[in-house]
């Protein structure tokens, strides 16, 4: 029995629910996260409606893209930690990339992406809570990374990234949301090209979209425990 229609029907709902809870005006679209996932679990999701898929492990996404190329209009988002080694494919294959933290892997990105290809969409990827086991840049040095990416022919900045501390605490995880939601509306002042806030994950997304995320990430509520 395939479930992951069911589950997709009842976020998408739960999605808008939060939304008209907390009164928030953005749009909050949902990135499917299919990391170890098989290919026919995203098949099944876009049928169901769902477009845009994130998947974290360079070699694993790229064989899922190839494997789905017939699906043509689905968006693949690289969300995951990425070694320059690793930057040629997932510039050829992928139509955003989340975990941009450094200026090396966001020039070779733009090198390296296909001439004919639409321009690479890039999130930088913040570390909002300092936590030394997660990448992401520290916030003082995001308006430094910010304009070298905007400077970069083939990269579109679109953003910004994060995870939230996993913690019990709820009030420092809603000051890095608000902390994030702060930096996305200086960006956004600065780059007109600035419209999207990636954060909220299975179990903290109803608390990001209430501080602003225009993008939360989803895979265990969507295609079950990995
Ligand atoms: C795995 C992952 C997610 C989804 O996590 P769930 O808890 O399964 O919803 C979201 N964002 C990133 C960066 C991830 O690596």
């Amino acid at each position: 029995m395939n479930t992951i229609p069911k589950r997709l029907d009842s976020v998408y709902l739960a999605i808008q629910n939060c939304q008209i809870d907390h009164g928030v005006t953005q749009s909050v679209q949902l990135l499917a996260v299919s990391k170890t996932k098989p290919a026919e679990d995203i098949e099944s999701a876009y049928k169901a409606g769902q477009r845009q898929f994130g998947e974290n492990y360079v070699q694993e996404g790229v064989d899922k893209i190839q494997a789905l190329k017939h699906l043509s209009d689905i968006q693949w988002h690289f969300i995951g930690p990425l070694q320059s080694n690793k930057s040629r494919l997932v510039a050829e294959h992928f139509d955003w990339v989340q975990s941009v933290d450094r200026e090396k892997i966001a020039r070779r990105l733009s090198e390296q992406r296909p001439a004919g290809l639409p321009a690479l969409n890039v999130l930088i990827q913040i570390n909002i809570s300092h936590e030394a086991s997660k990448s992401g840049l520290d916030e003082q040095e995001l308006l430094v990374l910010a304009e070298k990416i905007a400077e970069l022919p083939n990269l579109t900045l679109r953003g910004l990234m994060t995870i939230g501390s996993n913690t019990d605490d709820d009030a420092l995880r809603q000051q890095e949301f608000l902390r994030m939601h702060a930096l996305f509306e200086r960006l956004k002042t600065k780059y007109d090209s600035v419209d999207t806030l990636s954060m909220g994950m299975s179990g903290d997304w109803q608390q990001a979209i209430a501080c602003g995320a225009t993008m939360i990430r989803l895979g265990t509520a969507i295609f079950g425990q990995r």
